[in-house]
């Protein structure tokens, strides 16, 4: 019997993140996830998971800090072995207009959205590239494609995401590892669940398919990009927004 696939995937506990975890699940990897603080999401998701006959394994770790992030990844790798797959998914927003804006709310963005993907991208691509095998998905967004007013901090941080996802594509694609991103449009999480429901209905007036997208629809695709039918696709960045250009 072979072992099972491992993949990691970061901000599993809710949202888009959990619906990736479901689903890799569901493809016949042993997922390992990591979230900041939300332990009773993280233990429901674990034992659906386990209903569903898979395993998944969540651990209390913050994405800003480094040696946490790369012990998480050292232990899961020495427990379940290496990663296959690893997905990107922690993030947070703190949005409001440049001229106002706080500096934590600069730096606590940028520091999760986009130190927190190198912090996970770095041990574990090490192993893959010694594996000679794997694949990563980062999450952008929208905003990071085209700009949103209110989110200089999270724009930058989601196109720095789209930097660092090319540039390693390119490093790391001849030792078969590749690496893609996802930039969702508005998908309905708690991410956008905060806002109030006139904010939303003008929002989806903005969308032309006129809803919201689903976090199982992103993880579709990303279940797709990490198997092997996507094994020429590196380097790319794929919008999930129905049709929404902000
Ligand atoms: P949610 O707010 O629903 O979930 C965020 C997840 O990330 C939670 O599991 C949270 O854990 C975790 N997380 C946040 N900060 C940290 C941290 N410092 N360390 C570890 N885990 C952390 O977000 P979404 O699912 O909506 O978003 C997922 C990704 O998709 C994000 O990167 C987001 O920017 C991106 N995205 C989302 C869109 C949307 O419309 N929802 C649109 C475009 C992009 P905990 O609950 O414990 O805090």
């Amino acid at each position: 019997m072979t072992a099972p696939k491992v993949a990691l995937v970061s901000g599993g506990s809710r949202g888009i993140g959990r619906a990736v975890v479901l689903r890799l699940a569901q493809d016949g990897f042993d997922v390992a996830f990591c979230y900041r603080g939300d332990e009773n999401a993280a233990e429901t998701l674990t034992k659906e998971v386990r209903e569903l006959g898979g395993l998944a394994v969540g651990t209390k770790v913050d994405v800003t800090d480094h040696e946490a992030t790369a012990a998480w990844i050292d232990r899961t790798a020495g427990e379940l072995g290496p990663p296959e797959a690893v997905v990107t998914s922690a993030g947070i927003t703190k949005d409001g207009s440049l001229a106002l804006m706080p500096e934590p709310d600069w730096s606590q963005v940028l520091r999760t959205n986009l130190d927190g993907v190198y912090h996970v991208c770095r041990p574990a691509v090490f192993r893959m590239i010694k594996q000679r095998a794997g694949s990563v998905v980062t999450l952008s967004s929208v905003s990071g494609v085209h700009g949103n007013p209110t989110q200089t901090n999270y724009s930058a941080s989601k196109s720095g995401v789209i930097g660092f996802t090319k540039a390693l594509a390119k490093e790391v694609g001849r030792f078969g590892v590749r690496v893609n991103a996802v930039a969702p449009g508005l998908i309905d999480t708690d991410m956008i669940g905060q806002m109030g429901e006139q904010a939303r209905d003008k929002l989806l007036r903005t969308i032309p398919l006129r809803r919201f997208g689903q976090a199982d629809e992103v993880a579709e695709l990303v279940s797709y990009l990490v198997s092997g039918r996507a094994a020429y696709i590196t380097g790319s960045v794929f919008e999930i927004n129905g049709g929404l250009v902000v």
